[in-house]
């Protein structure tokens, strides 16, 4: 219990330790999937925030969904590659941050998500907060309270 009630999950924003948006690799509602397949395979991420063409937060996207619409039932179908855009597999149902929630809540939405987006008020993207980073967080509050 007092883990959670003095450490810095409690302490610390989403603010203050999410990678911000000019670090993200995203992909926007209008690209074609082989675009949005190409920046998911060359960062080597499963999955990438879309952004809107006004940087808004659209929802993600990620490799499963696209491999899913080339598989076809006897071969692979690369040209819907070409034919098919991010708005048309893009998920929308997603929760998303504010900056200024506890890690607390981070937590509680990366048990069932990877990564989870940060919007302002107005629905502007500004980061997002990773499993990884809040896994970091625990651990060091977990040696700082033992030592
Ligand atoms: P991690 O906790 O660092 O393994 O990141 C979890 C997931 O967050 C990754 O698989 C990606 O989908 C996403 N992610 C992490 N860092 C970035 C980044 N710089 N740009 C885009 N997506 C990212």
């Amino acid at each position: 219990m007092d883990l959670i009630q003095d450490n810095h999950l409690t302490q610390f924003t989403v603010a203050d330790v999410m990678i911000s948006a000019d670090k993200v690799a995203h992909v926007q509602l209008n690209n074609p999937l082989e675009h949005a397949l190409l920046v998911l395979v060359k960062s080597g991420y499963s999955a990438v925030p879309v952004l809107d063409t006004s940087y808004k937060l659209a929802g993600t996207i990620g490799k499963t969904v696209i491999l899913n619409q080339i598989i076809g039932l006897e071969h692979f179908e690369g040209e819907k590659l070409s034919e098919l855009y991010v708005r048309e597999v893009i998920n929308e149902d997603i929760p998303v941050l504010k900056k200024e929630d506890t890690l607390l809540k981070g937590l509680d939405k990366v048990i069932n998500y990877p990564f989870i987006c940060v919007v302002d008020d107005e629905g502007y993207f500004a980061g997002i907060l990773t499993r990884r980073t809040i896994l970091k967080q625990m651990k060091r509050d977990y040696y700082q309270q033992k030592y």
